[in-house]
């Protein structure tokens, strides 16, 4: 027999009223190790740029990592086709599946910078195609093929860098679309248990379960974590409440911040790729109408707005405390310019380097009685209302105010954190590169 390594990609099977990617992966899991394949690695969940205007919901492609035999080939490929025939929402308009099998064990470090790209900008299907030819990859794509960019990508992410887990698992299919059920205090105790080596279970400020989503996909609830270890067993903490369909162990670049690229000069910033950039504050925040906050930074090479929206709840309130001349470094999506609204930095996270002092100019006291005086007028000098002296020289006079912020990182509340945002609990957690792993015994079912 001979052993051969294939990595399988997949993107953009599902749509905003069915399925899930993850899912056809899930799927896949078992029906791959039945025709005898063996996994090398967890499934890959890599997060692509939230940033491009055409994402798939979660904008998560999927790689599976095998070794088989090569007689199997064919009857793999056929599996993995079939399921996404089957599973994928063919019919969706926006939802236009690719599949790559890379017959290479190694990964070549053109289709690792492709990856890169495909997570921090803007890549095209062109590029992806050329790669494709190069490598004598496979690539199937369905109606407009575009899935086949987030199948190579995830083929050439392979997490060597910081990375995370995720367990999902997925409910029986009489269930979708019906309200989940899983038993809440035991998602509060099994994120008091594992914290912080798990993260986002509960949204804390408002004390919500957040590990359990919305609407008609196939998840009953996932949980993130450090290791496979200790997501696997938060999730035997849980008591689902309705019958799981089966769970899956994924290894995934969420929570690391990979979408984030540090820019030396605003000049230098994108539509589309999300940056981290330095500057100072130049105009003053406003909060306009629906509550979202606006401000402006600057450096040498030039200005931009920013908003911190209402979604981002501690993240507005602390853009509406900066005041001109506090140094920043901003980490945020980077929205095009359209109409009268200029380019537009969606605000994620803020760290206030430096604070600004804040002034506010008062009218002077009475020498006599100690009271403020009032103003008669500009450049008219002031008056004291109790005891009537009058100073007509007198000028306002300037003073430091408290300021009621501090200096640190402030991230969006975790309710409207990106799949790919580093939360401050994963701060000091990072992961610097892979160590070789043998994979837990049960990181699946079936
Ligand atoms: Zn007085």
């Amino acid at each position: 027999m001979t052993e051969r390594t294939m990595h399988i990609g997949l993107d953009d099977t599902d749509s905003t009223r069915k399925g899930c990617t993850t899912y056809v992966a899930a799927l896949l899991v078992e029906k791959l190790l039945k025709i005898g394949a063996k996994f090398i690695d967890y499934p890959n969940l890599i997060r692509l740029n939230p940033n491009v205007p055409w994402k798939t919901r979660g904008n998560g492609a999927l790689c599976l990592r095998i070794k088989y035999n090569k007689n199997d080939e064919e009857k793999i490929e056929e599996t993995a086709i079939g399921t996404v025939e089957e599973h994928g929402d063919l019919e969706s308009k926006g939802t236009d599946p690719g599949i790559v099998f890379f017959k290479k064990a190694r990964i070549p470090v053109e289709v690792k910078i492709f990856a890169k790209k495909t997570i921090t900008g803007i890549v095209t299907l062109k590029d992806a195609l050329r790669l494709v030819k190069k490598f004598e990859a496979e690539a199937i794509g369905f109606k407009n093929g575009r899935g086949i960019i987030g199948g190579l990508a995830a083929v050439g992410e392979t997490l060597q860098g910081d990375h995370t887990y995720e367990i999902l698992a997925y409910r029986a299919p009489e269930n979708y679309g019906l309200k989940r059920r899983v038993d809440e205090a035991s998602i509060f105790e099994m994120d008091k248990v594992t914290a912080p080596h798990t993260f986002n279970n509960v949204d804390t400020e408002r004390g919500r379960v957040i590990i359990t989503p919305r609407g008609p996909d196939p998840i009953l609830f996932g949980i993130r974590g450090e290791t496979a270890e200790i997501v696997k067993n938060a999730f035997e903490m849980v008591k689902p409440l309705e019958p799981l369909e089966r769970w899956v162990v994924f290894r995934t670049n969420q929570g690391t911040d990979a979408h984030l690229k540090r820019v030396e000069g605003l000049h230098q910033i994108k539509p589309h790729n999300p940056v981290i950039a330095r500057g100072t504050v130049s105009t003053s925040p406003k909060m306009i109408p629906r509550r979202h906050v606006f401000f402006s930074i600057k450096d040498n090479s030039g200005q931009v707005e920013c908003a911190a929206y209402e979604p981002t709840g501690a993240l507005r309130k602390v853009a509406m405390k900066l005041v001109i001349g506090d140094y920043v470094e901003i980490y945020a999506g980077v929205r095009k310019p359209s109409g009268n609204i200029p380019l537009t930095l969606n605000l994620e996270k803020i760290r206030l380097l430096k604070l600004a002092p804040k002034i506010a100019y008062q009218n002077p006291i009475c020498p006599e009685c100690g009271k403020h005086l009032k103003s008669m007028g500009k450049n008219k000098g002031f008056r004291c209302d109790k005891c009537g002296s009058r100073y007509p020289e007198a000028e306002k006079i300037k003073v430091k105010l408290e300021r009621d912020i501090r200096r640190g990182l402030y991230i969006t509340s975790t309710r409207s954190q990106r799949h790919l945002t580093k939360p401050y609990i994963r701060y000091g957690m990072e992961k610097h590169h892979q160590t070789a792993e043998r994979l837990i015994e049960n990181w699946h079912f079936p």
